[in-house]
């Protein structure tokens, strides 16, 4: 009897120790990501170059324990290349970037780098696990002349993500030859979606969303499927634990070109990741941090197979991605057309586009969707309830000098309802103007055609109340005059 009881204390205190440090990895992982954080690249634009510099730099100092190898070149001849860490009997494959345009898990690899140099003599007990227990396979920038461009095809421009079965892209063959290389046990296949996506109807963006991607038009779960569907709660519950809400699931329709889904049936359990949107974050650094997180903590979960604990349930349980998000609301606009007055709330959201003024990319907002919008939420709110909208106003007078320019009376403008200022001249100092006119007004460079029509409409508008007195302004989407 007495034996019995301390063998069960004993596998109690086991049990508790392990969990206790899973949980703790985690809070140290959250609570120190600064420190490795590679402040070398926080931006979503970079150079791919740049980028492999510093990796390179990250393998030399590493002594040994990320070991690079070049598994190919891209169509324009920018090697790729495979980063391998550990030597453990899991093996992990990695893949960022196999869309151009989608760097936020790129930037997150610096940030796991980093972490393991730190700790290259396991001085952190979760890296001495990781480092025994698993191979880590990364390949970084899939797609390196994508990224040259941040554009999501390949030089090609075949999405590389449907050539996983007609193999023409030299950076697809790359991945089916590393997988059939290695056979991985599992698979983390990193993208960026959409930042208008949300967590259901929660109104919250869909920060991360997952997916343990199907094999078969029946989405039949397998064991391979079933690892990955318990890896993404492990995600899922790591990431909750810091921004509890803002994890989803992705729609896990079976496309048999993609990668993902094509992997998963070769037989490695295979992990979606998608980054969107974060609040106050258009560069995704928080969306970083949470991809460093969840790879982390995967990473460790597999090591010490604590993710087959999980249920399936779990994970159909986490809201699918809905697009019920803009990036701004203006609710309750009144809108004369005819001699006819109605109410309609405008949903408005940013793309980028290339500003020829300013040389360089700009968010630009435009109305996407109007008439009651009421079950949508956004970023930002703007409610102009019994005030009348009209289209900004471009002032009337083309400026070709920059002194001028700077001299101009915001208020003034904006008080007369106009937003935007043509200005003709290459010499052009955004940071001399930041401080005034260019918080407030739109300057652009040539004229713009706009139609009348609101849908597609640049969002540059003046509200105005019964006296016709101009109360509030609103200038490439930001609420820019108020009285
Ligand atoms: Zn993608």
């Amino acid at each position: 009897m007495k034996k019995v009881i301390i063998l069960t204390l004993a596998l109690f205190f086991m049990r508790t120790n392990k969990t206790l440090s899973q949980s703790d990895f985690l809070e140290y992982i959250h609570s120190h990501y600064s420190k490795y954080k590679s402040v070398q690249i926080e931006q979503r634009r970079f150079e791919p170059k740049h980028y492999f510099e510093i990796m390179d730099s990250l393998s030399n100092e590493s002594g040994g324990l990320i070991r690079k190898s070049q598994v190919g070149t891209s169509f324009k001849g920018i090697p790729i290349s495979l980063y391998e860490v550990g030597n453990g009997k899991n093996k992990i494959l990695l893949w960022s970037q196999m869309h151009g345009d989608e760097s936020t898990a790129s930037q997150a690899i610096l940030d796991i780098f980093n972490f393991f140099i730190s700790h290259k003599d396991c001085s952190h007990s979760a890296c001495k696990s990781i480092f025994s227990e698993s191979t880590l396979l990364f390949i970084p920038i899939l797609n390196p002349d994508g990224t040259k461009k941040f554009e999501r095809r390949n030089f090609q421009e075949i999405d590389i993500n449907r050539d996983a079965i007609r193999l023409q892209t030299p950076e697809g063959k790359i991945l089916k030859t590393i997988q059939e290389e290695y056979k991985p046990d599992f698979g983390f296949n990193l993208h960026d979606q959409l930042t208008t996506y949300s967590v259901g109807k929660t109104g919250k963006p869909a920060s991360i969303s997952l997916l343990a991607p199907a094999y078969n038009f029946n989405k039949d779960i397998n064991d391979i499927r079933k690892r990955a569907i318990q890896i993404c709660v492990v995600i899922k519950n790591s990431i909750s634990k810091f921004y509890p809400g803002f994890v989803a699931r992705y729609d896990d329709e079976f496309e048999p070109r993609a990668f993902g889904d094509n992997i998963q049936s070769w037989g490695t359990s295979t992990i979606l990741i998608e980054s969107g949107g974060y609040f106050n974050d258009p560069e995704k650094q928080e969306v970083r941090k949470m991809n460093f997180i969840a790879l982390m903590n995967s990473f460790l979960s597999i090591a010490e197979n604590s993710y087959s604990k999980f249920k399936e349930e779990e994970y159909f349980n986490i809201p699918e991605n809905d697009r019920s998000l803009f990036h701004l609301l203006v609710k309750n606009c009144t809108v004369s057309k005819d001699g006819f007055n109605y109410t309609v709330d405008l949903g408005i959201n940013y793309s980028e586009r290339f500003d020829s003024l300013r040389n360089k990319y700009v968010e630009k907002y435009t109305v996407a969707d109007l008439g009651d919008l009421s079950t949508y939420s956004s970023y930002d709110t703007i409610d102009v309830d019994g005030l009348s909208l009209n289209i900004g106003k471009v002032h009337p007078e083309i400026i070709t000098n920059f002194s001028k320019l700077k001299k101009m009376d915001c208020n003034k403008l904006l008080a007369d309802g106009i937003t935007t200022v043509i200005f003709q001249n290459d010499k052009f100092d955004e940071k001399e103007l930041k401080s005034t006119l260019n918080q407030m007004i739109s300057t652009i460079k040539e004229p713009m055609r706009e139609s009348q029509h609101l849908m597609g409409h640049s969002a540059n508008f003046y509200f105005t109340d019964k006296n016709e007195i101009v109360k509030k302004v609103i200038s490439n989407g930001r609420l820019v005059f108020e009285r």
